[in-house]
């Protein structure tokens, strides 16, 4: 199937030879290598792009591999058994090896050819690429193929737009990718206020990545984010807690939060926390402590190949704003626990006007909270109690972080910690210490018989 005319698109790359980048194929994984081999076995254009290429540049290893094709979902679906479209708007294939996804797309054409789509169907960017599947891959609404130069300028970050082939093991740039690569530059490939009112996640990308690779962010993809934050509240609340989690899950989650910080975006995710970070209430220094050394807790479990769980971090996220409740709004009617739990409901349920949280998340953080005043009960069936449930892991670890925060718990943490690494004799003696356990006292006395 293969011809000798050069593919369309290919000619505006500026190709840079093996010998000229540090991409090895050694570093890529063997299944994406093994789709980038099938499809060229099947006449199609494959090609490793985004962050894969990106990463590999920076000798960083990629979170995942995605791929660029021309072949269309429905011609991807048919090579690749172990395949699966997903999304209607914005077509993906997921290419499913074990545990491993890999995510490919099929080029796109810039967005304006579905206008032009409409009367004169003049079909700029949508012809199509070779007459072996010149059939296929047309126009499915809002999903418009195109060739790969125009995959290319679609894409949002011009270090995000290099393409690797493994035909001849170059790179393809098509705008200046491999320069803002080497001066450590996010830069927005054509006009940044068009490309953020397109789609104003974009906004939280650029933080995100010049977080993550301790980039600046350049001067005219920087200048409109403030002015144009506000457009994050046509985004829904699923896809933007996908992109919060991203964005504390990049292994830079500190420096992202000084970013989320400064600029106006991080308001259009994180509104009550911020507020509260700025509002004196009695215990914000520690709350705001605890926050800071979460986010420094998340960073350094990643670097250790453990997981995160978004539960801990909207945990730590909420906390000062449940602090400020509890300071500032008292309901003198309830018991401690009552008012934790209402103070936790209603930073929930604020916290979801900006972003959805699912329920299996908030469910995990409300134990987290619940678990403190326990964890703080010295006695033994409480220890007991605490000490069998099934986030006890997860709430210890919060425990300690408010102590470390500052919060005077009287060493409640320090005898937890000796209470986990005793053995079962020394366990029994550290629960002997314990006061006696206090009955509660009846509150209604049994009513005397009326004589
Ligand atoms: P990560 O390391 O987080 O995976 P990434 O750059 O690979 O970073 P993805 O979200 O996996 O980011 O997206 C893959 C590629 O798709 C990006 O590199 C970029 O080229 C393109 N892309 C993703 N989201 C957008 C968007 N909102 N607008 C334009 N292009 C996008
Ligand atoms: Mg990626």
């Amino acid at each position: 199937m293969h011809t000798n005319a050069l593919p369309p698109g290919l000619e505006k790359a500026t190709v840079i030879p093996r010998d000229e980048h540090s991409v090895s194929r050694r570093h890529i994984s063997e299944n994406a290598l093994s789709v980038l081999r099938k499809l060229d076995d099947a006449g199609y254009q494959g090609y490793l792009v985004g962050g894969g290429v990106r990463d590999l540049l920076l000798g960083k290893r990629p979170k995942d591999f995605d791929i660029a094709t021309d072949a269309t979902p429905e011609e991807l679906r048919s090579l690749f058994r172990n395949s699966r479209i997903i999304g209607r708007r914005f077509k993906i294939v997921h290419l499913r090896y074990g545990r491993e996804i890999i995510e490919a797309t099929t080029f796109r054409a810039p967005h304006d050819v579905n206008v032009e789509l409409g009367e004169n169907s003049s079909r700029r960017g949508i012809r199509h690429l070779d007459s072996a599947h010149s059939t296929a891959g047309m126009i499915l609404r809002d999903n418009v193929y195109g060739n790969v130069d125009e995959d290319a300028l679609r894409r949002d970050f011009t270090v995000n737009a290099l393409y690797y082939t493994t035909t001849n093991f170059s790179i393809l740039d098509f705008s200046t990718g491999m320069q803002d690569l080497k001066n450590r530059k996010i830069r927005m490939i054509g006009d940044p206020e068009a490309r953020y009112k397109e789609d104003p996640v974009r906004m939280l990308r650029a933080l995100r990545f010049s977080a993550k690779l301790d980039f600046d962010i350049e001067e005219k993809t920087l200048a409109p984010i403030n002015e144009l934050a506000y457009l994050l509240e046509s985004i829904s609340p699923a896809r933007l807690f996908d992109e919060t989690i991203k964005l504390l899950a990049s292994g830079q989650a500190e420096a992202t939060w000084e970013l989320l910080r400064k600029y106006q975006p991080g308001n259009y995710l994180f509104a009550p926390t911020l507020r509260a970070l700025l509002t004196p209430f009695r215990g914000r220094e520690q709350a705001a402590e605890l926050l800071q050394l979460a986010l420094r807790n998340t960073d350094n479990r990643l670097a250790d190949g453990k997981s995160v769980t978004p539960a801990f971090l909207y945990a730590a996220l909420l906390w000062p704003v449940i602090q400020l409740k509890l300071a500032l709004h008292p309901l003198p009617k309830l018991n401690p626990g009552q008012q934790l739990n209402a103070a936790a409901n209603s930073a929930i349920a604020e916290q979801l006007t900006y972003t959805s949280i699912p329920k299996r998340f908030t469910q995990v953080s409300k134990e987290i909270w619940e678990l403190q005043a326990r964890l703080e009960q010295r006695n033994r069936r409480a220890v007991e109690g605490v000490f069998e449930h099934p986030r006890f892991r997860a709430a210890y670890d919060f425990l300690l972080l408010r102590e470390e925060g500052g919060e005077n718990l009287g060493g409640i943490g320090a005898w937890w910690t000796e209470f986990q690494e005793a053995g079962e004799d020394e366990r029994e003696a550290l629960l002997d210490q314990l006061p006696r356990e206090q009955r509660p006292r009846r509150k209604t006395r049994r009513r005397k018989p009326q004589s």
